[in-house]
């Protein structure tokens, strides 16, 4: 099934770049000039890959107009906000290079650490990440529950996933192919780059602070991620469940064979109110709680039996351009299962 597809030592190897774009029309013009320069650096055909998701300020316009200017540049519209981790997907899934770099948009992951990353594949490392060792303008709030997240994931997860890696990294032809086979709906990215294997390796990298717009993520959305990240990689929750309703249960027989000891007993009775209130109150909340926990994986169970599309793609604006497709690769069957609208339906309004 999987290729192995490297790089010949006498061709140039071709780049893809990947951009998810969230409302950032601050920053686009910036953004332009500096992945112009780095297509520049790059020893390789490049391409680069907005994923526009579901924008609402002009980042769309400014986007048509960038790549029907420039030859290296693809945009694809999906029809709605699908979150981050689907948007980068879906630019994962069009690129056609050896190695594909996926990138913030808000320049927070600094294109010049690309030659390090690319660097770092050209020594055989088949998946490069950027580690953050120094996060510029974050709150300590954010830094301390990022930090907090990655801790209690490693606890939690066989998988291996870095810590304070975010989803900059390159990733060549295997990698990608692998991760094409994926189809969960429930998409941690860079959990996924972690239990597929492979050769891995890590790039430091100082990350600055955000100087356009704000950012996309705020704490309920870093909430939602960490949950799904959590109940996708790891059933230590249920087994946490499992194991506090026993001990929950012990202590409750115990109450119980103590109330009887002092009905029988008469030992000093009739209160007990407070006592019942309280033990009622605590193992309904700790019932619902673990209810809770249950109903996250059934969640996530019913969001893959509906075996929808990941996502939808409204418009596909420079992909005819000369892209020198890999034998055969544009064929596969589970790439299409997991697109909204296959790529050869009229439809589809391609430029
Ligand atoms: N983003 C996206 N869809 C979303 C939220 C964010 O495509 O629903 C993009 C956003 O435009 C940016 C990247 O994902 O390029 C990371 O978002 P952000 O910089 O806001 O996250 P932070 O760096 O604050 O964690
Ligand atoms: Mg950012």
């Amino acid at each position: 099934m999987i290729q192995s597809i490297g790089t010949e030592a006498n061709v140039s190897p071709r780049y893809s770049l990947v951009l998810p774009i969230y409302n950032e029309e601050q920053v686009l013009p910036r953004l332009v000039e500096r992945i112009k320069l780095l297509i520049h650096q790059l020893d390789g055909e490049t391409e680069a890959i907005f994923v526009d998701d579901g924008s609402r300020d002009g980042s769309v316009r400014y986007l048509r107009r960038m790549v029907a200017a420039e030859p290296h540049f693809r945009l694809i519209e999906l029809s709605r906000n699908f979150g981050h981790q689907i948007a980068i997907t879906a630019g994962m899934d069009a690129a056609k290079g050896d190695a594909v770099i996926v990138m913030d948009a808000d320049l927070q992951d600094p294109p010049e650490v690309v030659l390090d990353l690319v660097a770092k594949w050209k020594e055989g490392f088949e998946i490069v990440y950027a580690r953050r060792v120094k996060r510029e303008g974050e709150s300590w709030f954010k830094r301390f529950t990022a930090g907090l997240f990655y801790r209690l994931l490693e606890k939690m997860t066989s998988v291996d996933i870095p810590r304070d890696v975010g989803d900059f990294r390159l990733v060549g032809r295997k990698a990608l192919e692998t991760f094409r086979q994926m189809p969960e709906q429930d998409r941690f990215v860079r959990g996924m780059f972690g239990w597929m294997g492979f050769k891995q390796a890590a790039v430091p990298f100082e990350r600055p602070a955000r100087t356009h717009g704000q950012t996309k993520y705020p704490f309920w959305k870093m909430v939602h991620l960490a949950v799904h990240a959590i109940v996708s990689f790891s059933e230590q929750p249920l087994r946490l469940a499992l194991w506090g309703g026993l001990g929950i249960s012990a202590l409750a027989a115990a109450f119980g064979a103590y109330a009887i000891f002092a009905w029988v007993f008469e030992t000093g009775i009739v209160a007990g109110w407070t006592s019942t209130v309280v033990i009622v109150s605590l193992l309904c909340g700790i019932n619902l709680f673990m209810t809770g926990v249950v109903g996250l994986y059934v969640g996530s169970i019913h969001a893959e039996v509906k075996r929808r599309p990941l996502y939808v793609i409204d418009r596909l604006t420079g992909f005819d351009r000369a892209v020198r497709a890999l034998p055969g690769e544009s064929r596969r069957s589970h790439r299409k299962s997991r697109i909204g609208v296959p790529a050869n339906v009229p439809t589809l309004r391609q430029l």
